[in-house]
């Protein structure tokens, strides 16, 4: 036996990479409460009102709104093998990490994915999408990424749906770092399918995935030529768990006590309001923006197009990436975010997610910049 072992107790950090954010201490409190079974006539109530909570922070009326059990990847996956089938195509716009696993996740449904691709950490051209709209008038979908994390690039979500919907496209959005921090509206945009992470502007422990299908995307469902091929994401098996009334049938076990944090993250955001969310977020980002540029460093995207959580800075010539963040994590217990694929040792990624969203950690970010920098 080893006697080593012992119970984890980690850091204290401050997290403003590009997630997971720091998590409301509400939420770990919510967390550590008495589990209880998955469907004990509480626990359903609690999965109703979660539902509830989502379609508030989505801005949805879909009844098909709920959280996958499992990350943000999963809530990807879930809405790529229930909405495409052997054959169809899809058009995505791709200007970053995340855009680039939707082509994946079209091309393991055995579909066709056509790409319209940009500059990473620019957004993306609606000319090259209606473009490509008109070449391909048999496209079943449009999928784009809402926030793009790797970058901090704002594609314009309601522009490109309204545009996909000319076309008569379902739209499919990736809004895993989008929801709680930016305007989302997913019934006014005209958003068919839509997934979500909960350790981003939600500030909640990772490990769920919110999903939204519309009307239209049921039906796509419901008449599908073959079974979904993951047993596990079958909307219509899952629906059968999280679905409304009484009459629940066992499915998976639901993660009991991550729901309750969930459910607490999102009582917090319906607190707040969406719209001071959004604001709070807007604001935190200027403050950031302005003591980033004292320090002399340049942020890449475009002022438009920039995320308020998730701001992208380059790192002056000659600066040892790695040598940098590893200071900030000893030193300061602060996380930052490193660059990723092609902006890999080019670019620092600052989140500014959910509660982490603050004035104290955009001093405190800028202060141990300052002080590390100088060094
Ligand atoms: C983080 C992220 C994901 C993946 O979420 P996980 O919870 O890490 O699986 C997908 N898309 C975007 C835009 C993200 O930022």
């Amino acid at each position: 036996m080893n006697l080593q072992f012992k119970s984890f107790f980690p850091a204290q950090r401050t997290l403003m990479g590009p997630g997971p954010s720091d998590v409301n201490p509400r939420i770990l409190t919510a967390l550590s409460r008495p589990t209880i079974g998955h469907l004990d006539p509480m626990f359903v109530d609690l999965m109703d009102e979660t539902k509830q909570l989502l379609q508030y922070a989505f801005q949805t009326q879909n009844e098909l709104t709920m959280p996958v059990s499992a990350p943000g990847s999963a809530g990807m996956e879930a809405v790529f093998v229930n909405l495409i089938e052997s054959g169809d195509k899809v058009i995505v716009c791709q200007n970053g990490v995340f855009g680039g696993r939707m082509q994946q996740n079209v091309l393991r449904c055995g579909g066709q994915a056509i790409m319209v691709q940009d500059d990473w950490g620019t957004a993306t051209d609606i000319n090259k999408l209606e473009q490509a709209l008109k070449m391909h008038p048999d496209a079943k979908a449009v999928a784009f990424v809402h926030a793009e994390t790797s970058t901090g690039v704002r594609n314009d979500a309601q522009a490109l749906c309204a545009l996909a919907k000319e076309y008569e496209c379902l739209t499919i959005v990736d809004a895993v770092t989008s929801l709680g921090g930016i305007e989302l509206a997913v019934d006014d945009w005209q958003i068919d399918a839509i997934y979500s992470g909960t350790q981003k502007c939600l500030s909640c422990v990772p490990g769920l995935s919110p999903v939204s299908f519309s009307q239209a995307a049921i039906e796509i469902i419901k008449h599908r030529q073959s079974p979904v091929q993951s047993w596990f994401l079958d909307m219509d098996l899952v629906m059968g768990y999280w679905g409304q009334g009484t009459k629940r049938a066992y499915h998976h076990t639901a993660p009991v006590n991550s729901i309750y944090a969930l459910h607490e993250a999102l009582l917090i955001l319906h607190e707040e309001g969406l719209q001071a969310s959004w604001t709070r977020h807007a604001h935190m980002h200027q403050l950031l923006k302005t003591g980033l540029e004292e320090l002399g460093l340049e942020f890449v995207v475009d002022e438009q197009d920039r995320l308020p959580q998730l701001n992208m800075v380059r790192i002056p010539e000659g600066l040892d990436d790695g040598a940098i963040r590893a200071r900030l994590l000893q030193d300061f217990n602060l996380e930052i975010g490193a660059g990723l694929g092609v902006l890999a040792g080019k670019v620092w990624r600052i989140g500014l997610m959910g509660y982490g969203a603050n004035q104290k950690n955009v001093d405190y970010c800028v202060e141990a910049l300052a002080s590390v920098l100088k060094k």
